[in-house]
C-alpha cells in the first residue's frame, strides 16, 4: 500500500517536472511541496493512527492494583499500564473514578482505556472491548476473626454480604447465594468496615484484594475463609472502535511477559512470581 502510494507520487512528480520543464522552470517550490506531502502520507500509514496520549481510567481504590499513596496513584495496574504505554509509545492521562463509573465512561467516550482489575465478562463485552487477560483472580470470603459460623460459600445463605456496586461479586451474590442480602458499597473500605463493625456478616470480593487488605490492614479484625469461588480473569478495557490500539496493547503485554518485566511488576506487588 505504502509502496504503491510512493510510486504514484513518483509518477506525479515526474509528470509535474515535465510540465514545469515545458513551462521553462521556475516552479521548483511546487515540486518540493509535493514531496513533503508524500512523506507525511507515508508517516501516517506507518504509525497506524494511534494517538500520542490516551485517557486511562482507573479505580479510586482497589488494593493492590490501584490506590493512593502519599498523594500518588500506585499499584500493579498503574505499573502495568505505564509499561505498556512505554512499549506502544503513548502518554497516559490517568483519571480515577468509582468502579461503577468506569464502563459507562468508556461508552460515552470520557475515557479511551480502563485498567482497574476489570473482570472480562460476556455481558461487558457487549459494550467495551478487552485486551487479552493479564491476571487470574476469583472471589474469596472475608469474615470477622472471631466468626466461627461462616466457613464457606454455603454458610452465606440468608446472610448480609458486603460487596461493591457494579462488581462481578455483587452479581454472584444475587445469582448464586440463596436468600443472601448483597450490601453494595461504592467504596471497598466501606465494605470492609461493614464486616469489621458487624453490620455485614461477611465480604465476598476479588481474591487478591481480600488477601492484600487483610494482610496489610485487617489482620487483627478479619480472616479469609473457604475456597476460591468463580474463576475470573482481568482485562484492560477499551472504548469500542479502537481495534488497532487493542492489538498493539496485546503485543506489548506479550512482550512484557516475554522480557520478564511483567514478572517483575507482579513480584513487586504480590511478593512472589506468577505461577
Ligand atoms: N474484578 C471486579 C469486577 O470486575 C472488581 C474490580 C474492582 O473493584 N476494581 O467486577
Amino acid at each position: 500500500m505504502e509502496i504503491k502510494k510512493r510510486s504514484l507520487w513518483g509518477i506525479l512528480l515526474i509528470a509535474m517536472m515535465f510540465v514545469l520543464a515545458a513551462c521553462g522552470g521556475g516552479g521548483s517550490e511546487s515540486t518540493s511541496g509535493g514531496s513533503d506531502n508524500a512523506d507525511k502520507e507515508s508517516e501516517k500509514s506507518g504509525d497506524g493512527g494511534l494517538k500520542d496520549t490516551y485517557t486511562v481510567a482507573s479505580d479510586t481504590s482497589f488494593v493492590p492494583f490501584e490506590f493512593k499513596e502519599d498523594g500518588e496513584y500506585v499499584g500493579f495496574d498503574i505499573d502495568l499500564i505505564n509499561a505498556i504505554a512505554d512499549e506502544v509509545g503513548f502518554e497516559v492521562k490517568l483519571e480515577t473514578t468509582n468502579f461503577d463509573g468506569i464502563i459507562p465512561g468508556l461508552q460515552t467516550g470520557s475515557f479511551d482505556i480502563a485498567i482497574a482489575g476489570i473482570t472480562i465478562t460476556d455481558e461487558r463485552k457487549k459494550t467495551v472491548d478487552f485486551s487479552d487477560p493479564y491476571y487470574d483472580a476469583g472471589l474469596r470470603i472475608g469474615v470477622a476473626v472471631d466468626n466461627k459460623d461462616i466457613n464457606g460459600i454455603e454458610d452465606l445463605k440468608e446472610k448480609t454480604v458486603a460487596t461493591r456496586l457494579g462488581s462481578t461479586s455483587a452479581d454472584y451474590i444475587k445469582k448464586n447465594i440463596e436468600g443472601a442480602k448483597a450490601s453494595q458499597f461504592e467504596q471497598l473500605d466501606q465494605a470492609y468496615l461493614a464486616v469489621e463493625n458487624g453490620s455485614a456478616d461477611a465480604i465476598l470480593y476479588d481474591s487478591p484484594n481480600v488477601a492484600y487488605y487483610i494482610r496489610t490492614k485487617g489482620e487483627d479484625s478479619l480472616k479469609m475463609v473457604g475456597d476460591l469461588y468463580q474463576a475470573e480473569q482481568y482485562g484492560i478495557a477499551f472504548a469500542k472502535g479502537q481495534d488497532e490500539l487493542v492489538s498493539k496493547v496485546n503485543e506489548a503485554l506479550a512482550s512484557l511477559k516475554e522480557s520478564g518485566k511483567y514478572d517483575e511488576i507482579y513480584e513487586k506487588w504480590f511478593g512472589e512470581k506468577p505461577e
